[in-house]
């Protein structure tokens, strides 16, 4: 399991679109949140979109492997998407936050943890101003949380500074090859 994670427009999701196409093994576990969907999201590929109270009884029912609240919502990694992936050796990549990646490593230590850094703190207020997905006090909300996030880098064993695109996808690939190949 390859759990990838860093600050919101750190582009973790290209990165991550990036290293499936080059190794099409992976596969993506699909989060629940209850975040409205943003145009063109859809439920159960973007995300499964749940109300308030589905998340409560998921929590309740123990289906979620880790859950934190981010920027005034929640998102949690479901066991069923999971499951059957791990049973079957499928290696599975989670994209995440960096309180669900501490559950994860609590639970699951021998998750490969990879944070994703951005090449300073103004080109990633750059980049999150620039994506245009989320409105002014959202991006305000995010870089405030950016910078404890920035913080808990050295607890990761893989740390990747996002500078120059290709170069981030590269050793991205690197690093998850490099688990994937027999000792
Ligand atoms: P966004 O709203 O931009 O899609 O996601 C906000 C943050 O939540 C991102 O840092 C994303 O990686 C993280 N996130 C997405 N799914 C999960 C999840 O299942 N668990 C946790 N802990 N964080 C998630």
């Amino acid at each position: 399991m390859f759990v990838i994670t860093g600050p919101s427009g750190v582009g973790k999701g290209t990165l991550i679109r990036a290293l499936c196409d080059r190794i099409p093994a992976l596969q993506i576990s699909v989060s629940a949140t209850t975040r409205q969907p943003r145009p063109g999201e859809r439920d159960g590929v973007s995300y499964h979109f749940l109300s308030q109270a589905e998340f409560d009884r998921r929590i309740a029912d123990g289906d979620f492997v880790e859950w934190a609240e981010y920027s005034g919502n929640r998102y949690g990694t479901l066991r069923s998407e999971l499951d059957r992936r791990l049973r079957e050796r499928v290696p599975v990549v989670l994209e995440i936050e960096v309180q669900g990646a501490r559950q994860v490593r609590e639970k699951m230590p021998e998750a490969v943890q990879v944070f994703i850094a951005p090449p300073s703190a103004d080109a990633l207020r750059t980049r999150l101003i620039g994506r245009g997905t989320d409105p002014p006090e959202q991006v305000q909300r995010r870089l405030q949380t950016a910078t404890a996030e920035l913080e808990a880098q050295p607890e990761f064993t893989h740390v990747i500074v996002n500078d120059r695109l290709d170069d981030a996808i590269e050793a991205l690939v690197a690093v998850v090859e490099d688990e994937l190949s027999p000792a």
